[in-house]
């Protein structure tokens, strides 16, 4: 499999290389030159199947040339066999007649991002091995991506993970997932800051060439095209465990960075019968604004119930727009040069109604996220987490209540979030048993001021001796 660049003046590679470079040079995001198609007997064929085998089957494409069949099965079924507390891996949770939740909380830190970053932990650890190279990661975190990229590299023997947040910012769950992570190899760094000045550190660290030559620095956000891949399996067992490729499904998908989304839009456009993707949003409304306008505009970020999707710009929806362009880097490069310009674009009429009729778009605030959460709970008896709470109130408001069957992606934990939970349900939830001692544990982290050369002195020292 080849891939290539939303920009198109980078240089193609295949898994193996973009899994190492993370961002193409030329400042797009790789895509795959073309996708895998799956008939409605491959489709059938997957019913049944353990969630490890599902993904191998529609994985293994996508890293042809670069793992071989046995590698790639291993990984698998490491990854998604024990990381995972719950024996179908990815659970559908029925709550009404028509209505689903897929819950994704099952891994290590309770949110879905394990999904992909427990798996790109063993394709860092294979592809280094294989090369005989070291990787330094490094990361800024406001909660969820963090811990989750914590848990998929801590212990690997040639990566080393560097992991800033704002320094009494984060939730104490969410810093002590990170902080507690004990291993030679996971550093954790409270910065005297905003979540804002951590990212802008990162990138000042990525911008240093000398410096990311020298520690083999790299990325693990979304980005990352083996992230987006690792949640295209998860559409496929849901829709087949309601009744694919007979039965279209429809899916409403808390959405920040348009990376979980993409991958349902990939898993249709490889041949599964979704009927309509749900774009569900907090307050930070730039993808349901889109929608509703077809101008992209960049907005003012607002503090939610519903934190990790507390983003303005979308980076994956730039591998959308590419398809949207007609694959064209050229056109890509005009909508992404106006955004820096002028803070948005407008869509042309074309790729304004091709959007439209892939997705549809909901905004749900704070009071009608807490709404929810409590009329969900009043109604079944099911507690859902803020973020599921908005995806949960999309579907609602989006999808005909008698069509196609509506799933919602269940992202993260109700745990996790516990005082909004608490406050729409009088609930208090509690943590799954591998965390229950998560306030008894030993911490470990350092605090760095503001500075970008403490922070690459740091870096440059490695992991704990
Ligand atoms: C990251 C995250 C999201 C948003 O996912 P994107 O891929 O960025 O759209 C939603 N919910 C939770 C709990 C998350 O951690």
């Amino acid at each position: 499999m080849k891939y290539i660049s939303t920009r198109g003046k980078a240089e193609t590679l295949d898994f193996e290389g973009v899994t190492m470079a993370g961002l193409a040079r030329d400042g797009g995001l790789y895509v795959p030159e073309s996708l895998p198609t799956l008939s409605a007997d491959d489709i059938r064929a997957l019913s049944g199947l353990s969630y490890a085998d599902v993904a191998f089957r529609i994985i293994r494409p996508f890293v042809a040339g670069s793992l071989t069949d046995a590698e790639l099965k291993a990984m698998l079924d490491k990854t998604y066999g024990a990381a995972f507390r719950h024996p179908a891996t990815a659970p559908l949770v029925q709550l009404g007649a028509n209505d689903w939740v897929l819950e994704l909380f099952h891994g290590p830190t309770l949110a879905f991002k394990d999904f992909a970053l427990q798996l790109l932990g063993r394709f860092f650890d294979h592809f280094t091995a294989k090369r005989g190279q070291k990787l330094t990661i490094l990361g800024a975190t406001s909660g969820d991506t963090g811990s989750a990229a914590i848990e998929g590299c801590r212990g690997r023997d040639n990566v080393s993970i560097f992991m800033l947040h704002p320094k009494g910012r984060v939730s104490e769950v969410q810093r002590r997932q990170m902080t507690t992570v004990i291993e030679a190899n996971v550093v954790n760094i409270a910065i005297d800051g905003t979540f804002d000045d951590c990212q802008a550190l990162v990138k000042a660290c990525f911008n240093d060439h000398a410096f990311r030559d020298r520690v083999g620095l790299t990325a693990v956000n979304s980005i990352n095209w083996a992230r987006v891949m690792a949640q295209i399996v998860y559409y496929f067992t849901a829709a087949v465990a309601l009744g694919a490729p007979e039965r279209p499904v429809s899916f409403s998908v808390p959405t920040g960075n348009f990376g979980d989304i993409f991958a349902g839009y990939i898993a249709k456009s490889m041949g599964l019968n979704i009927e309509k993707l749900v774009i569900a949003t907090n307050s930070n409304d730039i993808l349901a604004r889109t929608l509703k306008t077809g101008r992209y505009e960049r907005g003012d970020v607002f503090a939610t119930l519903s934190p990790s999707m507390d983003i303005q710009i979308s980076s994956n929806f730039e591998r959308f727009l590419f398809d949207l362009a007609g694959r064209s880097g050229a056109g890509v490069e005009a909508y992404m040069d106006a955004l820096a310009a002028e803070g948005g674009f407008t869509l042309e009429a074309g790729h304004y109604a091709a959007l439209k009729a892939m997705f549809a778009a909901e905004r749900v605030d704070d009071t009608a996220t807490s709404d929810t959460m409590k009329a969900v709970f009043a109604a079944t008896g099911y507690v859902a987490d803020p973020h599921t709470a908005v995806g949960i109130r999309a579907a609602a408001d989006c999808l005909p209540a008698t069509g196609a069957p509506r799933v919602t992606l269940a992202t993260a934990h109700p745990a996790k979030f516990g005082d909004a939970v608490k406050a729409a349900t009088g609930v208090d939830p509690v943590l799954p048993a591998h965390m229950a001692d998560l306030f008894a544990r030993e911490e470990r982290y350092i605090t760095l001021a503001n500075d970008k050369d403490a922070l690459m002195a740091r870096v440059l020292e490695g992991g704990w001796s």
